[in-house]
């Protein structure tokens, strides 16, 4: 069992100009974490975990898998095994050699072999395609199989770059709690790269949200969601986006607002310390859509309402997204997520309440949370 530690790691590729692609990544991995890195194309997460994996080389900083610092550690020395999201799969082997391919190289007994592949392929309900070439299995089943020949190994750290990307939605959530389920199995650390959030929210027991070669936040899925590390954060995980308005903070009498062109919101007394170093100044508040329009926004105490006229209405099935012409920082729409069969059409104007409780204060400089 190992936790994987990164300390000041950074990377500048040649040719990149002085570039950081990872820019002084601190993270420490917990043994048996399920850690997901995410962020946009081109954040650093993939850089980051072929440095773990030692498929490229550090610029500068350590990386230590277990009590062992592994710079100079050769790949096939580092106690990992790392899944692909093309698989990587010999196409004139079968399913079997595929999986025992590793384990012949590295001269282990047939018989450990044969027993390993076959409880590997138990665990991911493919012993019954063992004897198959990779051309005559979907892809859910072949990346089953890549996730196989990384069990037989019985690493120390599993590393999975974008595994699910080529599998149509349908299969991704399917392999996405297999993926999850297999953790809980094997009881082994993880580190798992997405640019998806819902990947990150649903499967990490961390998230860490990178963005230009920066960590931005690493905590829990749902202390991510709820506390935003900063307005990046909070318009990259969750769908729809957290809704971020400018504004500035007005004071009357004892009572703080927040205030726009289109709502004035009186916030609450914790936020007092933080708001009033920006009374009559800009402002960001950030707001869940589901803390518009919601009913739980409605029962809240002291509910307070903006009002706004409905642009388009998307009916999803369990809700209906309404599109506001209350504009965010962005230049987007506000949205909120209502009941699905709230009577109402587009064009017509709303006072729906809002749960101003949850919402947050970024400062428009550093766009960091305030509270
Ligand atoms: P992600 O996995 O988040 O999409 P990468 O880690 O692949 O991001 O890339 C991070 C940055 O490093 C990007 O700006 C990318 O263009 C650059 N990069 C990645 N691989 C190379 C390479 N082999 N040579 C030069 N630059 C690279």
């Amino acid at each position: 069992m190992a936790g994987v530690v990164l300390k000041d790691v950074c990377k500048v590729y040649d040719g990149g100009g002085t570039t950081l692609a990872v820019n002084h990544v601190n993270l420490t991995i917990k043994d048996r974490e399920f850690m997901v890195l995410v962020g946009p194309s081109g954040c650093g997460k993939s850089t980051t975990l072929r440095m773990i994996a030692g498929l490229e080389e550090i610029s500068s900083g350590t990386i230590s898998i277990g009590d062992r610092v592994v710079n100079n550690v050769p790949p096939k020395d580092r106690d990992i095994a790392m899944v692909f999201q093309n698989y990587a799969l010999y196409p004139h082997k079968t399913v079997y050699e595929n999986m025992a391919f590793g384990l012949r190289l590295r001269k282990f007994p047939k018989a450990d072999i044969d027993k390993r592949v076959r409880a590997a392929a138990e665990i991911l309900g493919i012993e019954s395609y063992l004897d198959r070439k990779p051309k005559a299995l979907s892809g859910g089943q072949r990346q089953r199989v890549a996730v196989g020949r990384a069990i037989v190994r019985k690493p120390e750290v599993f590393l999975f770059d974008e595994p699910l990307s080529n599998l149509d939605a349908k299969m991704r959530v399917q392999m996405r709690t297999e993926i999850s389920k297999l953790h809980t199995r094997l009881e082994t650390t993880m580190i798992y790269v997405t640019h998806d959030q819902i990947e990150a929210m649903t499967m990490g027991d961390r998230i860490c949200v990178m963005k230009d070669g920066l960590i931005q936040q690493v905590d829990t899925p749902l202390n991510i969601y709820d506390h935003p590390a900063n307005t990046f954060v909070a318009g990259f995980i969750g769908t729809p986006p957290m809704n971020i308005f400018r504004g500035t903070i007005a004071k009357e009498g004892e009572k703080l607002f927040f205030r726009n062109a289109n709502m004035s919101l009186e916030l609450p007394e914790t936020w007092t310390a933080a708001a009033e170093k920006f009374i009559e100044k800009d402002i960001l508040f950030g707001i869940r859509p589901e803390d518009i329009g919601s009913e739980r926004a409605e029962l809240a105490e002291k509910v307070q309402h903006i009002r706004a006229k409905i642009e388009v209405m998307e009916p999803m099935g369990a809700e209906t997204y309404l599109y506001l012409d209350a504009p965010t920082d962005n230049g987007v729409s506000c949205i909120a997520r209502v009941d699905a069969h709230k009577q109402a059409k587009v064009g017509e104007v709303l006072s729906l309440p809002i749960l101003v409780a949850n919402a947050h204060l970024f400062d428009p400089a550093s766009t960091n949370i305030l509270v």
